[in-house]
């Protein structure tokens, strides 16, 4: 057959923010919920016809919290300033996750050999 080309045209149906609205509900809203880096919960009710904000403010504790319960947003931190002493401790920290990691790749790498793997 020639003339190709006449494939779908593409109209996007059922582009919309999550969360359908029902025709006929009593009362048009959505609830949406927010996590915050404090583990709040916050159910925050909307109209439906209004778009929800990708962030809201924890109504608990003031943080920003957002859509996604395993990566809500990082408090905004304070810190007047740093010393020299916490910059010390912070590579320590990382230099021991480091080693932490290196021990268990090792240890994951050494079993993928013998091939028995044992939960
Ligand atoms: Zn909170």
């Amino acid at each position: 057959m020639a003339g190709g080309g006449n494939a779908i045209r593409g109209s996007r149906v059922g582009a919309g923010p999550m969360g359908e609205a029902e025709r006929g509900d009593a009362a048009p809203r959505k609830a949406v919920t927010y996590f915050c880096a404090n583990e709040h919960r916050s159910v925050v009710t909307f109209a439906v016809e209004a778009t929800s904000p990708d962030s809201w403010d924890c109504p608990k504790c003031g943080l920003p919290a957002g859509l996604d319960s395993d990566n809500a947003p990082a408090a905004p931190k304070i810190e007047p300033y740093k010393t020299h002493l916490a910059y010390v401790k912070e590579r320590r920290s990382d230099q021991e996750a480091a080693d932490i990691l290196e021990e268990a790749v090792q240890l994951l790498r050494s079993r993928r050999k013998s091939g028995d793997i044992i939960f």
